[in-house]
């Protein structure tokens, strides 16, 4: 007996490349200036659900992601990595959307996927960075949530049970919980496994295909799936910037400058010196 798995994967601007044009005026991610890239996390949920594919035979692995058309990328990335359906939930009325209305949207998309045993997500986007898109989709499904996981230790199909381990401040600690559940990953698991080269052939010219449903198994162009709102039932004014109190003011570049480095000898003497000059110019005391 299989599991069904849903992986939400978001592609993100490549934080590391910020320049000044990151932002618009309405505060929102200007993602035309700066490369875009699969969210890191969302890389080790997805392996951690390939994982459960490779061992309970039956499994299905599906993934969704919000975004605009260009997000399609990272889809086909998970069909080369081992996902049987993706999804790509796009809408002029998702954009701007903060974490209220993408975790609103996301929940849409996974009622209308079906019937599902476990939801994979990153522990956070490196764009937005808030990590409050997977507890927050969990609380709109009314489902169990295990955050910060860095690897599952057992999936009981029988039991619907699962055991995580989560980092934590200074260690780990292991949870067991009922299904179905959410899981949040960090990037401490499994390294992903690289795209296969046969399902890359297979799947390159897949594009999303309006009014696809879930349960394509098929060609190419029956397991990627373009739902709007009306697709995935979503009221309009919950959506994007009208579904979303939050508005980013403004982002701000700091750059830190070194200052002057000064080498105090490690001994003795030289920490009692720097002690005593820190009193003086009244940094300490
Ligand atoms: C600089 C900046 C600051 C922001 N600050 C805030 C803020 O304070 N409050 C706020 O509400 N919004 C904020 N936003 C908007 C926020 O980025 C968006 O709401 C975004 O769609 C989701 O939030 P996140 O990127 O923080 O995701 P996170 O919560 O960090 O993402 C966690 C995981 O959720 C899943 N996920 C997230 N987005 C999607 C998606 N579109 N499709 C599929 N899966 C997804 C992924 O698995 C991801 O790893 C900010 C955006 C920017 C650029």
């Amino acid at each position: 007996m299989g599991l069904n798995l849903i992986v939400l994967v978001k592609q993100v601007p490549d934080t590391q490349n910020i320049t000044g044009d990151a932002m618009k005026e309405d505060g929102t991610v200007n993602r035309a200036a700066l490369p875009a890239i699969f969210n890191p996390d969302d890389l080790y949920a997805l392996e951690a659900a390939l994982l459960l594919k490779d061992r309970f035979p039956g499994t299905r692995v599906s993934v969704i992601t919000m975004g605009p058309p260009a997000a399609a990328a990272i889809l086909k990335e998970c069909l080369y990595r081992g996902a049987d359906f993706t999804a790509l939930v796009s809408d002029r009325g998702f954009a701007g959307a903060d974490t209220l209305a993408t975790s609103y949207a996301l929940k849409c998309a996974i009622e209308t996927l079906g019937a599902y045993d476990l939801v994979f997500s990153g522990r956070q986007a490196i764009d937005g960075d808030t990590a409050q898109v997977g507890p927050q989709t969990a609380e709109k499904l009314g489902l169990n949530q295990i955050t910060n996981v860095s690897r599952i230790e057992e999936v009981e199909i029988q039991k619907r049970t699962i055991t995580a381990r989560r980092s934590v401040e200074g260690g780990w600690e292991r949870v067991q919980t009922g299904l179905p559940v959410l899981l949040t990953f960090t990037s401490e698991g499994e390294a992903p496994r690289p795209p296969s080269a046969k399902r890359a052939i297979a799947y390159r010219n897949t594009v999303p295909s309006v009014g696809e449903k879930p349960g394509g198994t098929g060609g190419a162009g029956s397991v990627m799936a373009l739902w709007d709102i009306p697709a995935i039932k979503a009221a309009p004014e919950q959506c994007g910037l009208a579904g979303s109190p939050t508005k980013v003011k403004n982002i701000t570049s700091v750059v830190l400058t070194a200052g002057e480095i000064r080498y105090i000898d490690p001994g003795e003497g030289g920490i009692t010196a720097l002690v005593h000059e820190l009193i003086a110019d009244h940094t300490l005391g």
